[in-house]
């Protein structure tokens, strides 16, 4: 659906009264195209304590073919940049602001007691102010649960308040995360950074994400623009929305898509697969044989190596008001299912080992909505069963995540009353709605074969939006 408000703020007389009026001011974000660099700008590199990353950000920075610059307050970056055969300059000599950038990268690998988060303050006091619109902040960390002790502890989780405060405070289409890093993983680090200092983490801000020792073998593709070469994806709910999107990014990845809709969508789904040169599946998910045919299909094929639950129905009634079929048919569609057909899936062997799953979660089920009730519960599950699968699944080296979407441009949001509408699609650091293109590249992150250290998951596409935390 169009916004029209953001097109009105970006025009010259729209963009007068709208500062006037004091009112939000979205920036059309910048998104990934097919053949432009990873990072499109210079990235000025910070770090506290003892900075553990240097090395691996180097190496990193060299395969992007990024330039970078070191804050004053890191020499020693100089030095590491070198060693990986990095050019670098320095940032801000004596005082001195230096040159806007596009990226800050900030290593708090070496923090090890609240004292010394004046790194922190002083790396991101002096460059605030030189980040370019639609500006990447990335901060890496150690998992505050793998800490030797209580003080660490406390500094790393602190982080997670700074890049979410940073999130809404930058504003202009820059976003904000912090990467936990466990001890090992480094070499798993790539994927992650590769999407989140990229266009195509537009509309995720103010997230937490856990990059850990690599489940099954970790495979860096040889041409990082088609990462899913050769993949079989099976991807539901794709004849529309968001789904559609998902089968496209994926498609465009290199992925051979599997288009999964009811019968009732076949003419969209038909139309999906045939612009992607995918093949369409007509099933009800939430019919009883369904995990045994997807089971039946995949083998046929030789298996899978991608799911993409993304089906999902919205069935909205206070509680009070809603017949028992309503809520029953939720969670079964956007939860049950989801359960049954990964059981099938694993334990078949019909999702290969390395295999990943990705399930469409929503910030309602983080934040809990009214009239959402049998919708929330649904969602909640989703994350309850990412988490306490993903262990499970390791030892198949199979991963699992989720993506929780906020309020995303598609015909479900379009029927949403005008006010309600409104107040999701501004209530956010981004000051707009994302589109289906922003969740679905979220999902080839995760879908990579690269992120095989990225399990137990769940990162909201929401543009950082107030409702839930
Ligand atoms: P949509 O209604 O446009 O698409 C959902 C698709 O799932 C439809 O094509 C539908 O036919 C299909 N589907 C439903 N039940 C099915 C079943 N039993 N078997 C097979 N296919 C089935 O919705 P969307 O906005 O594109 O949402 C996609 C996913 O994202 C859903 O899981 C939704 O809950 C989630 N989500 C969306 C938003 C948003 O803002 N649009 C926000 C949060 C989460």
């Amino acid at each position: 659906m169009k916004d029209g408000y953001l097109d009105f703020a970006n025009s010259p007389m729209g963009s007068k009264l709208i500062k006037a009026l004091g009112l939000p001011t979205p920036l059309p974000l910048e998104r990934y195209k097919p053949g432009q660099a990873v990072i499109n700008g210079t990235v000025l590199v910070g770090g506290g304590g003892e900075p553990q990353l240097l090395s691996t950000l180097a190496q990193f920075f060299k395969s992007v073919s990024a330039q970078t610059l070191a804050h004053e307050r890191l020499p020693q970056w100089v030095a590491a940049a070198n060693q990986a055969g990095l050019t670098t300059g320095r940032w801000g000599l004596n005082g001195e602001k230096g040159e806007k950038v596009k990226a800050l990268v900030f290593d708090a690998t070496g923090l090890t007691d609240s004292t010394q988060s004046d790194s922190l303050y002083w790396f991101f006091h002096d460059a605030a102010r030189s980040l370019q619109n639609c500006g990447r902040v990335v901060v890496l960390g150690r998992p505050p649960e793998e800490c030797a002790s209580p003080r660490q502890a406390a500094i790393q989780r602190a982080l997670e308040g700074l890049t979410r405060s940073l999130g809404k405070e930058l504003k202009k289409g820059s976003n904000s995360q912090v990467v936990y890093v466990s001890q090992g993983a480094e070499g798993q680090l790539e994927s992650t950074l590769r999407f989140l200092l990229s266009p195509r983490s537009a509309y995720v801000s103010g997230q937490v994400i856990r990059v850990r020792k690599p489940v099954g073998q970790s495979v860096a593709p040889a041409d990082w623009a088609q990462a899913l070469a050769g993949k079989k994806v099976l991807v539901t709910g794709a004849s529309r929305g968001i789904g559609a999107a998902i089968a496209e990014v994926m498609a465009r990845e290199g992925a051979q898509v599997i288009a999964l809709d009811v019968p009732q969508a076949q003419a969209g789904l038909d139309e999906v697969a045939k612009k992607i040169g995918g093949t369409a599946l007509a099933m009800d998910i939430g019919a009883e044989e369904a995990p045994q045919k997807l089971v039946d299909a995949a083998m046929a094929q030789g298996g899978w190596d991608v799911i993409v639950h993304n089906a999902g129905i919205t069935r909205d009634k206070t509680i009070a008001n809603m017949k028992e079929h309503l809520w029953t048919q939720v969670v079964n569609v956007n939860l049950s299912t989801q359960e049954r057909i990964n059981e099938a899936l694993v334990a078949s062997g019909a999702l290969k080992s390395g295999g990943r799953i990705v399930c469409v979660s929503s910030i309602s089920g983080i934040a809990g909505n009214m009239g959402q009730t049998n919708y929330a519960v649904s969602k909640a599950g989703v994350i309850g069963m990412v988490q306490s699968s993903a262990p499970i699944f390791a030892e198949k080296g199979i991963t699992i995540n989720a993506v929780a979407p906020g309020f995303i441009e598609t015909q479900m949001t379009a029927a949403i009353p005008f006010a309600i509408r409104e107040a999701g699609r501004r209530m956010n650091s981004m000051s707009q709605g994302g589109q289906p293109v922003d969740v679905a590249e979220a999902i080839c992150w995760f879908a990579s074969p690269a992120s095989s250290g990225i399990t137990g998951n769940v990162v909201r596409v929401c543009g950082q939006s107030l409702i839930g935390a």
